[in-house]
């Protein structure tokens, strides 16, 4: 078939179309190394620490005492040279908030790096709650699930050499917004990605983990997240249904949930998904856990079975996945 110069020129601008609009494909493959263990009690009694802090509502005085907290355990781990804190100060609702963000690095060696995420502030207010509507909630799943995940994989990290090198962040005021004010949410993923610590910082991606620890714990495959890593989805959720944890990480499409990785992803250009607890109503309606932002967001939510599911799956992808 002979091709007119117009219909040339329309396919160059379909190949040109469609290649910088790709997203960026992941490759992983089994390395059969070995997978050191994840404990779900640790993980448990670091949101435990966490919620007896009470609510990390920045300017509250848990929260300073529990960046304190993070950074010590972080530095235990990371050692002192490797993590670093990010304090900034942003006007939010009439009041000047103090705010941390907390990077810690491991596997330094390392110039290839990933990146796992987590906020570890809890929310000013829990309007979904029939009685106190305007209390802090305790925050045990949304806020310190992941952040207790993380420091049980930061303990792993400090006694099993990571095969790449690997930055854990805790963002600030993630949950700081009033309901529907999404300009007020994410205060300190924004911060960071508009002033990366590290210039020029470019991990292949990151993996953002947001209410990682409730019981009967649903983990739909995020819409943004298959927006801007689909590949790297399919693996997470693959590698857990290997694992026989097929029944929490549901092989179906969830919703568009706004969080710190849409963030990470469009302010930072990297690549980052998000196991976040959610499912979606047949109307494409995002549904949360029963106890979200209400007073039941207690310890007595918090799962060990799903914790370790979340550990496991995480763990597998950094030891025994990523071809070098
Ligand atoms: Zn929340």
């Amino acid at each position: 078939m002979r091709l007119y110069p117009v219909t040339l020129l329309l396919l160059a601008l379909l190949f040109f179309v469609s290649c910088s609009t790709e997203e960026p494909e992941f490759s992983f493959e089994d390395q059969d190394r070995e997978v050191p263990e994840f404990s779900s009690e640790r993980a448990y009694q670091f949101i435990e620490e966490q919620v007896a802090f009470g609510p990390r509502v920045p300017n509250m005085e848990g929260h300073v005492e529990t960046i304190n907290y993070l950074r010590d355990h972080f530095e235990e781990k990371a050692g002192s040279g490797n993590v670093f804190v990010q304090e900034f100060e942003q006007e939010v609702y009439g009041e000047t908030l103090t705010m941390f963000n907390l990077l810690a690095s491991f596997g330094t060696q390392h110039s290839d790096r990933i990146m796992l995420a987590a906020h570890w502030d809890t929310r000013p207010r829990g309007e979904e709650d029939p009685t106190n509507p305007d209390d802090p909630i305790p925050g045990a799943d949304d806020g310190g699930s992941g952040v207790g995940v993380l420091m049980e994989i930061a303990r792993v990290f400090a006694e099993n050499d990571v095969p790449i090198g690997v930055d854990i962040v805790l963002f600030d005021g993630e949950d700081y917004g009033e309901e529907g004010d999404l300009d007020n949410y994410f205060l300190g993923a924004r911060h960071w990605s508009n002033n990366p610590p590290v210039p020029g910082y470019s991990p292949r991606y990151g993996i953002l983990l947001d209410m990682v620890g409730g019981e009967d714990a649903i983990f739909a495959k995020e819409r943004y997240s298959l927006r801007y890593a689909s590949s790297l989805v399919d693996e997470v959720w693959n590698i857990a249904a290997d694992k026989g944890y097929g029944d929490l990480f549901v092989d179906e499409q969830g919703g568009y949930v706004s969080d710190d990785h849409v963030i990470v992803n469009q302010e930072a250009g990297i690549p980052m998904i998000n196991i976040i607890h959610h499912s979606v109503n047949e109307d494409g309606s995002v549904n949360f856990p029963p106890y979200w932002h209400t007073q039941n967001d207690n310890m007595d939510i918090i799962d060990t079975n799903t914790l370790q599911a979340v550990g496991d799956v995480v763990l597998e992808l950094i030891y025994n996945r990523i071809p070098r």
